[in-house]
């Protein structure tokens, strides 16, 4: 991975919660097996977990204080490959740590992808540490709850392909610019909006994920809203998924962020929900007595460094004039009003 392509990622990932870590390159040659010393933990390097075979009952997971000022005990670490899913292998294998509900429900959210619709697996990339904390480039991610996930992508003949980290504009279409001076090397991408919506629609729809909030560009989530509704997706999904979506400052047109509440157990521990508390968790919370709590105030020690769009910019050099014209439009997208949408808290 070479440096500019590196500096292309800090550009589209201006955002403290975008889902833009370190970037590293690694071989799991040799990389450790997960901490724990469970025989069914889901993080072999060498097999495909198969879901319904991990024992997800014999995790304790417990997600503390804030997303953006927490930490995790018991942090469960995703498998690098599962049926319909995979870490991606040019993150921060550290990164990949989450609650027992979280890593659970993204892990049944592929395999459903994978079941009705084939294709290549989903690219999950940095949720939290093993212990959570402060993560270089986040400004969440902290306590398990976060996490960033590449949308599903068609390659030009139109079959699945791995997905990278490329932003896509309202038709759905987007480029792989790969050395981001050469034009000649360019893929045209194309957003493969059934799969990418019926993994969304699978995390809404697991009710004990308690998924809270969808970091997402808005003419993309206008986008999945049409399929959606076409597609004739249960109503109260569709519902949801439109008034738990919103736009972070910088438009997340490269992937989704993914924002969880606590569980109740977790709750009773110390865990707190950010902004917004929907009614649906409200009345869940009051079937079981259980309030939810608010944001303590972020300590200092929990803040990281992002880099911002300028600094990014020029680190990345002379870059091909179709990446040009691409950040161009990311910034009439910024600035382009949604009426009745809200920016992301
Ligand atoms: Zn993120």
């Amino acid at each position: 991975m070479n440096f500019r392509f590196l500096a292309l990622v800090a550009l589209l990932c201006l955002v403290p919660l975008s889902g833009c870590g370190k970037t590293q390159s690694f071989s799991t040659a040799g990389v450790e097996r997960s901490s724990s010393s469970r025989p069914d933990a889901p993080s072999s390097t060498d097999e495909t977990i198969d879901p319904a075979e991990v024992d997800w009952g014999s995790f304790s997971s417990t997600s503390l204080r804030n997303p953006n000022d927490g930490s995790l005990v018991g942090g469960v670490p995703l498998p690098l490959s599962a049926r319909g899913l995979r870490f991606n292998p040019n993150r921060d294998l550290a990164a990949r740590y989450g609650t027992v509900e979280v890593v659970r429900a993204l892990v049944n959210a592929g395999r459903i992808v994978d079941e009705e619709l084939g294709g290549l697996p989903v690219t999950i990339n940095d949720l939290s540490y093993e212990r959570g904390g402060p993560m270089p480039h986040h400004g969440s991610h902290q306590n398990g709850r976060d996490v960033d996930v590449f949308f599903y992508q068609l390659g030009p003949d139109g079959k699945p392909l791995e997905s990278v980290g490329a932003f896509f504009d309202q038709s759905g279409l987007g480029v792989d610019f790969r050395q981001l001076a050469d034009p000649s090397d360019d893929v045209p991408l194309r957003l493969d909006v059934p799969r990418t919506w019926r993994f969304v629609q699978a995390l809404i729809e697991d009710e004990a994920a308690n998924l809270q909030s969808i970091y997402l560009a808005e003419h993309l989530r206008l986008l999945l809203l049409e399929h959606a509704r076409k597609r004739g997706a249960p109503e109260p999904t569709v519902a949801r998924f439109g008034e738990m979506t919103c736009q972070p400052e910088y438009p997340h047109d490269d992937h989704f962020h993914f924002r969880f509440y606590c569980s109740a157990d977790d709750i009773e521990a110390g865990c707190r929900d950010s902004d917004p508390i929907y009614a649906w968790r409200k009345r869940a919370l009051a079937e079981i007595g259980v309030e939810s709590l608010p944001l303590l105030p972020k300590r200092e020690r929990a803040r990281t460094k992002t880099v911002g769009h300028e600094e990014a910019r020029r680190a990345a050099g002379p870059l091909d004039p179709e990446v040009e014209r691409w950040l161009e439009r990311r910034k009439q997208w910024r600035a382009r009003p949604h009426p009745g949408r809200r920016y992301c808290p």
